[in-house]
């Protein structure tokens, strides 16, 4: 018995050890950051009659570790956002941020949601908080100072037949669409479907940014753009930008022939006029899978890819999710 018990604390220590490394490695890629406790204890008591080890007094198989705030960045643009984890043992909890709240989702070792920053939201401090709840039932609140970063706008002259401006811009069209999508992306799937990067669904130019306000046949710039537009082939092949599941695959008026992917956690990709759909509704797929063909279904002027993110239901910068400028 006591040969075991020291092999079993080496065992221990040697997983510690790698927990901190795994820790240092992808930290930064957030979702997946967080404390050794929980890899000590799945793999100190392996299962079998005899394997259990007997405490001694005072001995304890894992302690409580504390809750922690890990932010993937303090200063956020509009049309951006952060990803919050929390590491530490926590029942679940709650984040409040400009008077919006997110669900805790589970990750692989933290719980986290992405917290979206909207077009409109005010440049300037504004304190994150998050409510969580230990194992025990206490509560507790953890805060940070957030800085929102003004972004400058651009604007987009766009030009459409008199058909496309009294079919497809008629606001009760646009209005049925925009509430289909609410409905879509409002849901919150408590799983982590995602994993690591976000890529680029295409391979084209960059055509019209996230937010770009729109002249349409010479009036007044207004709204903002919801995704980005990148030109390119039709036929082109379009890929998810991440791991997860095929929530919605079916033409719509504005938006064409529309693929949505849920990565859980609240959050989503849309890909917007296609070609053609090649997944179905409930597949999970894989990131960089194809799942389209580049089009110039719905209202569309020539064959490209309209790609959008949404958090929680704010419609968000999909191209921050891949150049570093939310800090993941
Ligand atoms: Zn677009």
């Amino acid at each position: 018995m006591p040969g075991r018990r020291r092999n079993l604390l080496s065992l221990a220590v040697l997983v510690t050890l790698l927990a901190g490394a795994a820790f240092a490695l992808f930290g930064a890629c957030g979702g997946g950051d967080g404390g050794s406790h929980d890899v000590v204890v799945r793999l100190a008591t392996p299962s079998g009659p005899t394997a259990t080890p007997t405490l001694l007094p005072g001995e304890t198989v894992a302690a409580l570790e504390p809750p922690e705030l890990v932010l993937s960045t303090y200063e956020v643009y509009q049309a951006g956002a952060v990803l919050v984890s929390v590491t530490g043992d926590i029942r679940g909890g709650q984040v409040t941020f400009l008077g919006r709240k997110f669900p805790l989702t589970p990750g692989s070792q933290s719980q986290y949601t992405f917290v979206p920053v909207d077009t409109e939201d005010p440049p300037g401090e504004h304190v994150l908080k998050v409510d969580v709840t230990l194992p025990t039932g206490t509560k507790g609140t953890l805060q940070e100072t957030i800085t929102v970063l003004a972004t400058e706008w651009t604007t987009d002259y766009l030009e459409f037949t008199p058909e496309q401006v009294t079919e497809l811009l008629d606001p009760a069209v646009v209005a049925e669409e925009a509430a289909t999508l609410k409905s879509v992306y409002t849901k919150v799937t408590p799983e982590k479907l995602w994993d690591g990067f976000w890529q680029l669904p295409v391979a084209g130019a960059l055509t019209a940014r996230y937010g770009e306000q729109r002249s349409i046949n010479g009036s007044e710039p207004a709204g903002h753009h919801g995704g980005t537009d990148f030109g390119a082939l039709e036929g082109t092949p379009v890929t998810a930008t991440n791991s997860g599941r095929v929530v919605l695959a079916r033409p719509m008026k504005v938006r064409g022939n529309m693929v949505v992917i849920d990565h859980g956690g609240g959050l989503y990709s849309g890909y917007g006029h296609l070609s053609a759909i090649e997944v179905a509704e409930g597949d999970v797929v894989e990131a960089g899978q194809q799942i389209g063909l580049v089009g110039n279904t719905g209202l569309s002027t020539g064959a490209h890819l309209h790609w959008e993110m949404a958090s929680n239901g704010v419609l968000l910068d999909a191209v921050r999710f891949t150049d570093g400028t939310n800090g993941f």
